[in-house]
């Protein structure tokens, strides 16, 4: 059979541990013998990193944003521990954080769903997306430990010298004070990310913050997103058919939980780190969840959630054998494919891409599986397979 031709290629970024070595199966059995695979390849194994001074990590990013489709391989943040284990020239910065910014793109996170790996809500038969806003808030926060009585006040000065000036708390006893900001582009930009997103995958999105109790902070927010939709999408949600719903916090995770699924929650900086792990963990396992970092300008970066599966690769290494889930990998090439596929208008991509999911998400409700799902699946007769036999597995299914 001929390969499937591609035109543009995919920002193929490699990366770490055992998912690297998934990577490889994952090409050679799954891709390879199919398409005329076409990718410009960045080698972001924290090796590299390290001989190139994390220049490589900047250049993927570049080429993402110039082809505007690229998949990622899980890469090592380094920590002390890691500086010692690859004698690295600097602790370099996590790789996902400098792509992050480089596109100035927002990171959606959402389930794989099968039969047999049941969500501990039983309700959300359909998929979640979490998007979380990556800048700002408590993650640019600074903080004072006031060490007495005293006075704590806010205050702007601007350019041009008018100041503004609040009192935050006079304290008559110790305690502690923080300041954080967010910026009205970075939240237009957010707010564009997301409704592109739920145009292209025809999901209502909803949106919350906590703007009666914070009336000026959590409001604008709530005003951006408002003033974004209204100038610029509001046609299109209605040619669609989709919806944009916004409420309180307290009131969107009451919904959530009674919901069945599907849409697009979109989440301030630390709701989204919270909520995040609230869903993937209720949806059973992190190594069935995808994410894909969208930019304002429609740039997309698909990866899975999860790590490098660190201990996974020291088994390898040591010769044992491992049973390391790699859907949410095989998710980011499929995903990467049919956006490649769409984008440049081949059909058999597209085709493909959804043919190879399909292969996968059936092997496992059939009954085959790796160890961690064979751990919390319903199936009784559920069959584990170590991390080559499961690829294989997928691969007769996607030729039978
Ligand atoms: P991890 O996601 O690799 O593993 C967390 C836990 O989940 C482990 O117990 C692991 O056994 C299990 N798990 C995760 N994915 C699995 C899979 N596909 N199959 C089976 N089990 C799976 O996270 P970690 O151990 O905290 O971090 C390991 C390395 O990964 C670190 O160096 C960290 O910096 C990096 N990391 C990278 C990314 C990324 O590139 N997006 C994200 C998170 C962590």
């Amino acid at each position: 059979m001929a390969k499937i031709k591609m035109i543009t290629p995919i920002v193929e970024m490699d990366g770490d541990e055992m998912t690297r070595i998934l990577w490889q199966i994952i090409k050679d059995e799954l891709l390879l013998p199919y398409i005329d695979l076409k990718t410009e390849y960045y080698d972001l194994g924290l090796q590299h990193r390290d001989d190139t001074n994390d220049q490589v990590t900047v250049d993927a990013a570049m080429a993402a944003k110039k082809y505007g489709v690229a998949v990622k391989c899980a890469t090592i943040t380094p920590n002390a521990q890691r500086v010692e284990e690859y004698k690295l020239k600097e602790m370099w910065r996590s790789p996902n954080g400098t792509i992050r910014s480089i596109m100035d793109g927002t990171v959606f996170r959402a389930p794989i769903i099968v039969k047999g790996i049941d969500p501990y809500v039983q309700n959300w038969t359909k998929p979640i997306t979490i998007a979380r806003h990556a800048y700002g808030d408590v993650y640019k926060s600074v903080e004072i430990i006031a060490p007495g009585p005293g006075k704590a006040e806010l205050v702007f000065t601007g350019e041009d010298g008018t100041v503004i000036k609040e009192t935050i708390q006079e304290f008559d006893s110790p305690g502690v004070l923080q300041g954080m900001h967010n910026m009205n582009k970075s939240i237009e930009s957010f707010a564009r990310s997301c409704f592109n997103f739920a145009v292209d995958t025809k999901q209502d999105l909803w949106f919350a913050t906590k703007d009666t109790i914070s009336k000026k902070y959590d409001h604008t927010f709530k005003d951006v997103f408002q003033e974004v939709y209204e100038t610029e999408y509001k046609e299109k949600f209605e040619e669609l058919n989709i919806e944009y719903f916004y409420t309180l916090i307290d009131d969107v995770v009451a919904r959530v939980v009674r919901s069945e699924g599907g849409y697009i929650w979109a989440c301030k900086n630390y709701d989204g780190d919270v909520m995040s792990d609230l869903v993937a963990t209720a949806y059973g396992s992190l190594a069935m969840m995808t994410s894909v970092l969208v930019s304002p300008d429609g740039k997309y970066e698909y990866e899975a959630a999860h790590g490098t599966v660190q201990r996974h690769y020291y088994k390898h290494l040591k010769g044992e054998e491992t049973s390391t889930n790699s859907v949410a990998t095989i998710f980011a090439w499929t995903g990467a494919l049919r956006k490649r596929g769409e984008l440049d208008g081949i059909q058999e991509l597209q085709e493909f891409a959804d043919k190879l999911e399909k292969a996968t998400i059936g092997v496992i409700e059939d009954g085959s599986m790796t160890k961690d799902l064979a751990l919390i699946t319903s199936n009784k007769d559920a069959k584990t397979l170590n991390s080559q036999e499961f690829i294989h597995a997928i691969k007769e299914r996607l030729e039978a």
